[in-house]
């Protein structure tokens, strides 16, 4: 299995298959989940993996931790399925291949990773990040590849996820706060579902944000607003860290308004719903999210991802709620000014 930590059993004596009967972009009964999911479980063609949009949610509707969605990636690469076109593909590949350029501060043995995403550097300011702004790392060469798991390149992150930590392990880091979440979710579940080692802390950027409102916890202001969360596709990996955004809204006095997609039922920002599956779904699917904020009454859409940024900040603007980082929220209620803007 690729050193796929898989277990085939797991799944024969599974009663739910939930991996697909939750899943948002098949209706799937559970009889006709269990003889797809076999398939794929045995190597056979199976529609499902033309149908997946990776949305990842899969490896979060699975209740044994038995990585559905990481053998589906396996056998779409296996099998020579696209979920995006081949140019798309291999430009991300190409251009994201750790070569020497990157960008190391004053490192400490605790040090932020701005994985490979500018937005960081326009986020990480203020209070919040005083102690530790100089102590980052950027660029390829601590990338963390989660990206090929929307393009079917598993052998990619394969042979690429170890330089990478090796990159890291080399900058004597001990604690790496990451503030890209999908690096959080490399670490504590892609790199151990292959029996990657991770010779260093990962800590996501939630639970450190946490602890520092609470160090300034005189100086806030509760906003006392209504927030849509846009819960992006890497939270799949790593659901248990979810708890942080009540936290941290409670902290800051936000409320979180319930809303039919956000938590396990959230929609991803479909940004690459785009490429893979065409105009129709990704527009279907980001007008729904965004009717839903509407009609809970939403005043700002908070997000984690930079990507889902890029795709939604202006559309949910357009609809009347105001687009918001999660860092910027919690510099917000300490009186500093939001860093990212449409
Ligand atoms: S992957 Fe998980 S949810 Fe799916 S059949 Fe196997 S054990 Fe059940
Ligand atoms: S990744 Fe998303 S679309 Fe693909 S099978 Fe899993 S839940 Fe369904």
């Amino acid at each position: 299995m690729s050193g796929l930590k898989f277990d085939k059993t797991r799944c024969s004596n599974c009663k739910g298959i939930s991996c697909l009967v939750e899943c948002q972009y098949m209706d799937l009964d559970r009889e006709k989940a269990r003889t797809e999911w076999q398939k794929i479980v045995n190597g056979e063609d199976s529609f499902v993996l033309e149908a997946c949009t990776t949305c990842y949610a899969c490896e979060e509707y699975c209740p044994f931790g038995n990585h559905p969605f990481y053998l589906i990636v396996e056998r779409q690469e296996q099998k020579g399925i696209l979920p995006s076109p081949r140019p798309i593909i291999t430009m991300w590949i190409n251009q994201c291949e750790p070569v020497g350029r990157f960008m190391v501060g004053m490192v400490q043995e605790k040090a932020l990773s701005s994985c490979f995403l500018p937005a960081f550097g326009l986020l990480v300011g203020g209070k919040l990040f005083e102690d530790i702004a100089w102590s980052s790392i950027f660029g390829q060469e601590f990338f963390c590849n989660a990206v090929y798991l929307h393009y079917a390149r598993m052998s990619v992150i394969k042979e690429r996820l170890p330089r990478i930590i090796e990159n890291i392990q080399k900058q004597a880091i001990k604690e790496l706060i990451c503030l890209h979440d999908e690096c959080y979710g490399t670490f504590t579940s892609l790199a151990p579902a292959y029996g990657i080692e991770v010779p260093f802390k990962p800590i996501h950027y939630y639970e450190y944000l946490y602890d520092k409102l609470k160090e300034y916890k005189d100086e806030i202001k509760p906003l006392n607003v209504k927030v849509a969360y846009q819960r992006n596709c890497s939270v799949r990996l790593a659901p248990d860290t979810d708890h942080f955004v009540d936290d941290i809204f409670g902290l800051i006095g936000v409320d979180r308004v319930e809303r039919e997609y956000d938590r396990e039922n959230a929609l991803c920002c479909a940004e690459l719903i785009r490429m893979a599956k065409g105009y129709e779904l990704a527009d279907d699917v980001q007008k729904r999210n965004m009717d839903d904020m509407v009609k809970v009454g939403a005043e700002y859409c908070v997000f984690n991802c930079p990507a889902c940024w890029d795709s939604l900040a202006e559309k949910v603007a357009k609809r009347g709620i105001k687009p918001i980082h999660m860092i910027d929220i919690c510099k917000l209620a300490i009186g500093e000014k939001p860093a990212l803007e449409v």
